[in-house]
């Protein structure tokens, strides 16, 4: 969609542009006007970084408010919001994530802490009460060990509660299956029902079965459950709306969605039921992806399509990540790669040449290496029409680092990731190579566009985790004291500035997002004390008090 504008209408936006940038509404919009208020607002505009308050109309700020503006604000008929809160900042945004995949682990019964087969089998009983368009209940988490008498849970208990539809609920540890006479009868396990080789099905004094299948009879239920409906994807994406929101997240990249995906936030965003501000990036090989390459990137209002997931290589823990030389904890390994460099190449070029943005996973050494040959090249045959992302940018070769500022390359980093990573990171890497890895400070300092996320389900949502990650490099007990390889470090403002101003960068958005100046959505979070000059700690202390998005206060 692109706004095409005659000369009449550009003077007249430009007229209209002029009178909104002052403060003082001699030229006020036609609409409805929005006047925020409550909390001081870090604005991320240099210009005039801390405000009193908002003025927005249709979604967007219209005017930076000082404290004697608003009384003409309000005078003119704008509707007075007080947001409850001390401290505002540009919405936070999660530059690398997975919200459908995040709303998958919400749409199940969570079984962890039940501490009695009773509160078990209540939970089990609440989640199919709210759930009745759910086909299967599924769930995990229960432990047997911790209710009193620790008896095995038997299928009848959730008969008692859920007798037409299956249940299946795993054990925390994830080897025993729980299931309901429903599911069991589904499967068709009977008393004549083999064990299968590497499992077994429990079975009573008579040879009926119990409900719990080990190992390999899980898979005699688990088979069968059927991909999730319509309504339960949306079920999942509009639970996961609330849960992001609430955590103080406004806006999310979105690696890897297909067509249903994209379709369902469509439609859910046409009814009000999905506020977030997405920008998405099509599976590789889905059907989506074939669309986008003859559409172009797509954007409906707070939705954007912009390019293509890819994966270089695998993961550090399971030393997947691809190296220039052998895991310094497993000889002859060098990790995988799951596009070879010539298929980069070609994979890369194929989206830019599409005016799409490639995203590409790398970990390893080598594997960012390889990409940025790969985007070397596609930057070569044409300016992109996005700057290419390299995604996590784990581990670089120090001669690589600079690279990312020369050819305008995003370094789409998750400071979690460096924090869950720091136990271990250094004997599967060595002390070496440690020196280019999770090389927040050095990129910024190179001159490179730097975005934080935070990669969930895989690391928690909440933003402030990520925040409190950048500043300190510590855990949430504050160890180690100094921070891991502290020079990585960033500033408070440099963290903020990278779950904002640097999110909105990354997608060629800066106008739109990532800072509250005039013309920009009306996107904010608001904490309920001022933060960045304080111990790093109170990041985590913290409460998120609201959320706005377009000019909403969605939470
Ligand atoms: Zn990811």
């Amino acid at each position: 969609m692109s706004l095409r504008l005659n000369p009449a209408r550009l003077a007249l936006l430009a007229i209209l542009m002029i009178s909104l940038s002052s403060c003082v509404p001699s030229d006020t919009p036609d609409g409805p006007v929005d006047v925020f208020v409550g909390p001081q607002f870090v604005t991320g505009d240099a210009e005039r970084p801390v405000v009193y308050g908002l003025a927005v109309a249709e979604g967007r700020v219209v005017a930076l408010l000082e404290r004697e503006d608003v009384a003409k604000w309000a005078s003119r008929g704008a509707t007075l919001r007080q947001l409850p809160g001390e401290y505002a900042v540009p919405g936070l945004v999660d530059a690398h994530a997975h919200i459908l995949g995040y709303g998958a682990t919400l749409s199940r019964v969570d079984l962890v802490g039940a501490n009695s087969l009773a509160e078990a089998v209540e939970r089990v009983a609440s989640y199919a009460g709210s759930h009745e368009h759910s086909a299967w209940i599924l769930g995990r988490g229960w432990d047997q060990n911790d209710w009193p008498g620790g008896r095995w849970p038997h299928a009848r208990d959730l008969d008692a509660v859920v007798a037409e539809r299956p249940v299946a609920l795993r054990r925390i540890d994830g080897h025993a299956l729980w299931a309901n006479s429903a599911a069991l009868a589904l499967a068709g396990i009977e008393a004549g029902t083999p064990d299968p080789k590497g499992g077994s099905i429990h079975r009573d004094a008579k040879g009926q079965p119990t409900g719990i299948l080990i190992d390999a009879a899980i898979g005699l239920v688990e088979r069968l459950i059927p991909e999730p409906s319509d309504a339960e994807e949306r079920e999942a994406l509009i639970a996961a709306a609330e849960a992001l929101t609430a955590a103080g997240l406004t806006g999310v990249h979105d690696m890897g969605v297909d067509e249903r995906t994209w379709r369902l936030m469509n439609e859910l965003a046409a009814e009000g039921l999905f506020p977030l501000n997405v920008h998405a990036y099509a599976s590789a090989g889905s059907e989506l992806y074939a669309t986008l390459r003859e559409s172009g990137r797509q954007h409906s209002g707070r939705l954007h399509l912009e390019g293509v997931k890819l994966f270089a290589d695998g993961a550090l823990g399971s030393r997947g990540a691809r190296l220039l030389a052998p895991y310094s904890d497993e000889p002859g390994n060098e990790g995988l790669w799951l596009l070879k460099p010539g298929e980069l190449k070609l994979a890369v070029r194929e989206a830019l040449e599409a005016g799409l943005q490639p995203a590409v996973h790398a970990i390893g050494d080598a594997a960012n290496r390889a990409v940025l040959d790969a985007f070397e090249l596609g930057i070569a045959h044409g300016e992109p029409a996005l700057p290419p992302r390299v995604e996590h940018a784990q581990i670089l070769d120090p001669a690589d680092l600079p690279r990312f500022a020369k050819l305008g390359v995003v370094a789409s980093m998750q400071p979690t990731h460096a924090t869950s990573d720091m136990g271990w990171a250094g004997e599967r890497l060595g002390e070496a190579r440690l020196e280019g890895a999770y090389a927040w400070q050095s990129l910024l300092e190179s001159g490179a566009l730097v975005a934080f996320g935070s990669d969930f389900p895989v690391e928690a949502i909440d933003p402030r985790f990520g925040l409190y990650s950048a500043i300190t490099r510590q855990d949430h007990a504050g160890s180690p004291a100094e921070g891991w390889r502290p020079d990585e470090r960033l500033s408070w403002e440099e963290a903020l500035e990278a779950f904002t101003a640097g999110a909105a960068r990354a997608v060629g958005a800066e106008a739109d997002e990532g800072s509250l100046k005039v013309g920009a959505w009306c996107d904010v979070t608001v904490f309920d004390r001022k933060l960045g000059d304080g111990a790093p700690r109170a990041v985590l202390d913290a409460k998120v008090t609201a959320t706005v998005i377009s000019g909403v206060q969605v939470h």
